[in-house]
């Protein structure tokens, strides 16, 4: 089975998809870009993504 796991900035545009790498890498990645930026970044493991808005 396949989980799809997600990182994206909540801050910014970034977002990066395991189509291009590992998973343990996205999160490098995504730890990366937090420490360069000062950003949050969100990270969704796949299976369920709910609809959810978190912005009021
Ligand atoms: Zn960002």
């Amino acid at each position: 089975m396949e989980s799809t796991f997600y990182n994206h900035c909540t801050e910014c545009k970034w977002a990066a998809d395991k189509n291009d790498h590992m998973t343990t890498e996205l999160a490098e990645r995504a730890i990366e870009h937090a420490i360069e930026t000062g950003h949050d970044i969100e990270s969704e493991a796949g299976d369920s993504l709910g609809d959810r808005s978190g912005d009021p």
